[in-house]
C-alpha cells in the first residue's frame, strides 16, 4: 500500500538525481539567505557551484546544536519571519532551547511524509488514531496529528498520561492505532492488565507507532504481546520536522528514510569522517525540501547504521537500523568505541540479571561492570554464580570486543537515581 507510489518506488538513479538537484538548490538558498551559513561555507572554502555530485556533500560544513543555540531565536531562518506559520522548540539537556520554524509548505510537507509512513503500515481512513504524544512545543504530537488527518483517520488528540481517560477513549471510539512512547506503552499495558481489560477481547487496537525514545527489539515484542498488536518503529527529530523522517513498513525490518526529503550520511562520531553502508556511526541529515529553516549536515548525535540491500516491500528508500544510542554516551575503552546500550542489551537478555547495573572505568582503561542479580537470580550455589559471571563476561566480550571485569552484587545494592540513571562512572586517570 502506497501513499505516493511514484516517489516511494522511484528508481535509485532518478532518486539520486532528484536529491542532487534539491541539495544544490538548498546550498544556493542558504548561501544567499542565512548569514551563519555564509560564514560557515566561507570557512570551509566551499561555494554552491562546488556541489556537482552527491559525494560533494562531504565538503559542506556540519550544523551542530551549538549553531542552533547560538543563532537562537531566528538566526537560521531562510525566509522572512512573516512567511513562517508554526514554531516548535527542542530542548537540549543544557541552556536555551532550539527554535524550529515551519512555513506553510513545511507544515504540509511534514504531513505528507507522515501520510506515507501510516499508509505503508496499512493505515486507512477507516482507522481511529489516538495520539498519546505530548501536544505543545514538542513536534511529536502535532506533526503526527496533521499527517493522520491527511490520510483521513479520525484523530483523537489524547496526549500522554491519564490512563483512565485513555481507556475510556479507546473503548468508546474504537481506537485502532496509537502513537506512543515505548515507556508509556509498557505502562499502559500494565494498567490494562490491572484493570482486567484484555486488549484482544475488549479493544479494537491493531497497531502502535512507537518512537521518541530509543528502545530494543525485546521491548517491541513485549508491547506487541501485551497489547496484541503490531508495533512499528518510528524515527524523527525536531530539527528535521519531527516524526516521519524514517518509519518501518509492514515488514518491520528497519526504517525507510525518505531520501527525497533528507540526504543521509553515517559518520564516525569522533572524527566526522563518512562511513560506508552497514557500519555503525552517527546519523547526519541534510534537509532537501525545508523552506523556512533548511539545515546542512545536521549532526543528530543518534547512533545507527544503514541496512544494506533491498527491503521485501521494494521501496527504494534506504533503511536505518533502530537507534542504538546517543553519540554523547559513547565510551572509548582501549581504543574501542562502546555504547552503554550495548552492555544493557546483553544484561537484559539474561533472566538471572536484575534491572540495575553500573559501568566503572578506572586506572588505565580498566572497565568493570557491576551487575545486580534478580531477586530470583541466586539459589545459594556459589558455582552457579561463578558460571553466570563468566557467561556475562563472555557475552560482553563478544558484543563490545573488550574484556570487562564482571562483578555480581545482591539485588538492591547499587544506587538508584530518580529519572535518568547514572550508569557510567569514569574515574580514569588518562
Ligand atoms: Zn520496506
Amino acid at each position: 500500500m502506497f501513499w505516493d507510489e511514484k516517489i516511494e518506488m522511484m528508481e535509485r538513479g532518478a532518486l539520486e538525481a532528484l536529491q542532487l538537484k534539491r541539495l544544490q538548490a538548498t546550498v544556493r538558498r542558504v548561501a544567499r539567505k542565512v548569514p551563519r551559513y555564509q560564514q560557515k561555507l566561507a570557512e570551509s572554502r566551499v561555494q554552491p557551484r562546488d556541489i556537482r555530485s552527491l559525494a560533494d556533500v562531504h565538503r559542506l560544513p556540519f550544523t551542530t546544536n551549538a549553531d542552533l543555540r547560538e543563532t537562537y531565536p531566528t538566526g537560521l531562518l531562510a525566509v522572512p519571519k512573516d512567511d513562517t506559520l508554526r514554531l516548535h522548540t527542542s530542548s537540549g539537556t543544557t541552556g536555551k532551547p532550539k527554535a524550529l520554524f515551519f512555513s506553510a509548505k513545511d507544515v504540509d510537507n511534514a504531513a505528507e511524509l507522515i501520510a506515507r509512513c501510516l499508509v505503508m503500515t496499512g493505515v486507512t481512513k477507516r482507522d481511529v488514531l489516538q495520539n498519546m504524544m505530548t501536544y505543545g512545543l514538542f513536534t511529536g504530537a502535532l506533526v503526527m496529528h496533521y499527517g493522520a488527518e491527511k490520510v483521513g483517520c479520525l484523530v483523537i488528540p489524547a496526549g500522554p498520561g491519564n490512563s483512565e481517560k485513555q481507556l475510556l477513549l479507546m473503548q468508546d471510539f474504537r481506537t485502532t492505532v496509537i502513537h506512543v512512547t515505548p515507556s508509556y506503552a509498557l505502562y499502559l499495558a500494565d494498567f490494562l492488565e490491572k484493570k482486567g481489560v484484555d486488549p484482544r477481547r475488549d479493544l479494537a487496537l491493531r497497531k502502535a507507532f512507537v518512537g521518541a525514545e530509543p528502545y530494543t527489539e525485546e521491548t517491541r515484542r513485549k508491547i506487541e504481546q501485551a497489547l496484541g498488536i503490531d508495533v512499528y518503529n518510528s524515527y524523527g527529530l525536531s530539527e528535521m520536522n519531527g516524526p516521519g523522517v524514517a518509519f518501518e513498513c509492514e515488514h518491520k525490518c528497519g526504517m525507510h528514510l525518505w531520501e527525497d526529503n533528507y540526504l543521509l550520511e553515517i559518520v564516525d562520531p569522533k572524527t566526522g569522517e563518512p562511513l560506508p553502508d552497514g557500519q555503525t556511526g552517527e546519523l547526519v541529515l541534510t534537509t532537501l525540501c525545508r523552506e523556512a529553516m533548511p539545515l546542512l549536515r545536521y549532526r543528530s548525535r543518534d547512533i545507527t547504521s544503514i541496512i544494506p540491500g533491498p527491503c521485501p516491500c521494494a521501496r527504494t528508500h534506504r533503511r536505518l537500523h533502530r537507534i542504538t544510542g546517543r553519540a554523547d554516551d559513547m565510551l572509548t575503552v582501549r581504543g574501542v568505541n562502546i555504547y552503554p546500550q550495548q552492555i544493557e542489551r546483553v544484561l537484559m537478555s539474561l533472566p538471572a540479571v536484575g534491572r540495575n547495573y553500573q559501568i566503572v572505568l578506572e586506572g588505565l582503561d580498566e572497565m568493570t561492570v557491576n551487575v545486580e542479580l534478580a531477586e530470583a537470580g541466586f539459589d545459594g550455589h556459589v558455582e552457579h554464580l561463578t558460571r553466570l559471571q563468566s557467561e556475562i563476561a563472555d557475552r560482553l566480550r563478544a558484543e563490545t570486543l573488550t574484556k570487562p571485569k564482571v562483578h555480581l552484587v545482591p539485588p538492591g545494592t547499587l544506587p538508584v537515581s530518580e529519572g535518568k540513571a547514572k550508569r557510567v562512572i569514569d574515574n580514569r586517570s588518562l
